[in-house]
């Protein structure tokens, strides 16, 4: 099977955002649901891309390797289901720094494009935040807004994007998607 690629955010849409930083493993709990849209993805033939922004690296509050540690310990539990991440890109960067990978922008799907030879043009990007959906827009991926973490914070806020594909949560996302394939 060739492989096809996704992008996802992480908090909000894979584990629940405690509308705080997840600073400890204890802290990463999947999403209702989510787990099991991970491993359908994984059955389908879907390579997975995180984008996730941790600002909280560089304001301090946790090292990138701290925030390596707690990406290690669910990607091994969904890889050891047979799920393949095959990135996980984090901008570890404050709004004041202007870093070119802080979602909206999009220089976390460039990284990974870069890194794996790929392209993510024309993949799914599921997301639960407007920036999200502006850096889905911006790199031509297909955003969907999950209604999960800040979710239904961002459908009030959504102003002229009245178009944008919206779902419960990733498990709803991915039975989309799979329809569609
Ligand atoms: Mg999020
Ligand atoms: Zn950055």
């Amino acid at each position: 099977m060739k492989p096809k690629y996704i992008v996802l955010d992480r908090d909000g849409v894979i584990n629940v955002d405690l509308f705080d930083y997840v600073m400890d493993v204890k802290d990463f709990k999947f999403e209702e649901g989510s787990y099991e849209a991970l491993i359908e993805l994984g059955k389908n033939g879907f390579e997975i891309i995180i984008a996730t922004n941790q600002k909280c690296i560089n304001l301090g509050l946790i090292s990138f390797k701290g925030i390596e540690e707690i990406n290690n310990y669910w990607v091994d539990i969904v890889t050891k289901a047979g799920v393949k991440i095959k990135s996980v890109e984090v901008c570890p960067h404050r709004d004041e720094e202007k870093c070119e990978c802080r979602k909206p922008k999009t220089g976390l799907l460039k990284n990974a494009e870069k890194k794996h030879k790929i392209s993510l043009k024309n993949c799914f990007f599921v997301g639960d935040k407007l920036s999200d959906i502006e850096c889905a827009l911006a790199h031509g991926c297909i955003p969907i807004l999950v209604e999960t973490g800040y979710g239904l914070r961002s459908i009030e806020e959504r102003g002229s994007r009245e178009n944008l594909i919206i779902t419960k949560n990733l498990s709803e996302a991915v039975n989309l998607i799979l329809a569609k394939n």
